[in-house]
């Protein structure tokens, strides 16, 4: 078989604020055939998330940047396209952390074989992978809800959000959604069976969510930040629990230097609302895999928890996708469908 032609998107600037099409270069080059021990994967779904614009730098994360010239990291559903590894053939799904490129070589750590007959292969980027799997961390491992209290998340029509929002109902829980427009708001109601759902883009946001949250609110699975966590503050109620799972508003932006401090103020709420607020990060909660899955395929299975899955078409196409996670223009796990080799027309 001749190399494939791996074409890569790479950092080209660190974006200032928001990211922009500019900061992506497309580059190409000739992949070495697979040394022993190695396996030749080619990409067939790309995950695209929030966290790959910290990566980019000039944001605070716990992942340092990446630099200038490197493929975008993530995750990817991908084939086996070559074998000299025992455990893998080809044929084989697998997920990897290759990132946006087409194809790459990996010595077989951290490749997860997929079972193609349990679910679409894309579940495996979204919710029976690392969303769903932060979900499902933030709500056992960060929160202990008490039975009847009133759970609010934010992004809650997103990939991680929405799972969020089910796994929350499914323990008792009162849940009300906050996420942009009426259709979100609409899905969270009418198909996720949300308690109530708030639309923050909406002229009347104030008095919809003063309607949503007549006795406060007892826990926060927050994905926003920012201005959000702002807003949602006077509902705090005595020991409500927080989880920052994810800050998107302030991804571009760190915080303007003028901006007046408003951690004193928060101090004093977090201490005389006796409030408990813990943050999370997912890398550290690999080893949670099984004890998720076995919780939360078979509600999947069983159609108890559902999800939605935003497809663009093309490799050529991610960059532009990407940037609609930062004002909403996706609807659920944003995902790129690579064509298969023969329309790649990329052999080398
Ligand atoms: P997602 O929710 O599917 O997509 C992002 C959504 O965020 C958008 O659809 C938009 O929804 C909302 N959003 C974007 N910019 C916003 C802004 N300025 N203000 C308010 N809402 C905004 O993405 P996801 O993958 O599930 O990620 C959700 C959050 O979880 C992100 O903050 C992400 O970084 C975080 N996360 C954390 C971890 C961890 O380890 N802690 C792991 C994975 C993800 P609307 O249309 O509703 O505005």
């Amino acid at each position: 078989m001749k190399n494939p032609l791996n074409r890569q998107i790479v950092l080209a600037a660190r974006p200032q604020g928001n990211a922009k099409l500019t900061d992506f270069e497309f580059v190409s080059n000739v992949l070495p055939a697979p040394g022993a021990g190695q396996v030749l994967v080619r990409n067939t779904l790309i995950s695209l998330d929030p966290y790959q614009r910290n990566l980019m730098g000039n944001a605070s994360s716990e992942l340092p940047p990446i630099e200038i010239g490197q493929p975008m990291p993530g995750p990817t559903v991908a084939v086996i396209e070559q074998s000299n590894h025992v455990d893998f053939a080809v044929g084989d799904h697998v997920v990897t952390w290759s990132g946006w490129q087409e194809y790459a070589l990996s010595d077989g750590a951290g490749l997860q074989k997929i079972d193609a007959t349990a679910a679409p292969l894309s579940a495996a980027l979204g919710v029976l992978g690392h969303t769903g799997l932060t979900a499902w961390v933030g709500l056992n491992k960060f929160l202990d809800p008490k039975p009847g209290g009133t759970f609010v998340v934010t992004a809650a029509a997103g990939s991680v959000g929405s799972i969020s929002a089910q796994l929350a109902k499914l323990k008792g829980q009162r849940v009300v959604g906050i996420a942009g427009g009426a259709e979100k708001v609409r899905y969270l109601k009418e198909e996720l069976g949300l308690d109530d759902a708030v639309d923050y883009k909406a002229p009347d946001f104030a008095a919809q969510l003063a309607r949503a949250l007549p006795s406060g609110l007892d826990t926060l699975f927050d994905n926003v930040g920012g201005f959000m966590f702002e807003v949602l503050m006077p509902y705090f109620n005595k020991h409500a629990q927080i989880v920052i799972c994810g800050t998107i508003a302030q991804y571009g932006f760190p915080g303007a230097p003028d901006e007046p401090n408003r951690l004193p103020e928060l101090l004093k709420a977090f201490l005389y609302r006796f409030i408990v607020i813990r943050g999370f990060a997912l890398t550290d909660h690999f080893d949670s895999v099984p004890d998720f899955l076995a919780d939360v395929a078979p509600l999947v299975a069983a159609g108890k928890i559902k999800y939605k899955e935003h497809f663009v078409d093309g490799f050529d196409s991610i960059p532009a996708a990407f940037l609609q996670l930062f004002d909403g223009r996706n609807n659920g796990k944003l995902i790129a469908k690579l064509a298969a080799p023969e329309s790649r027309g990329n052999h080398a």
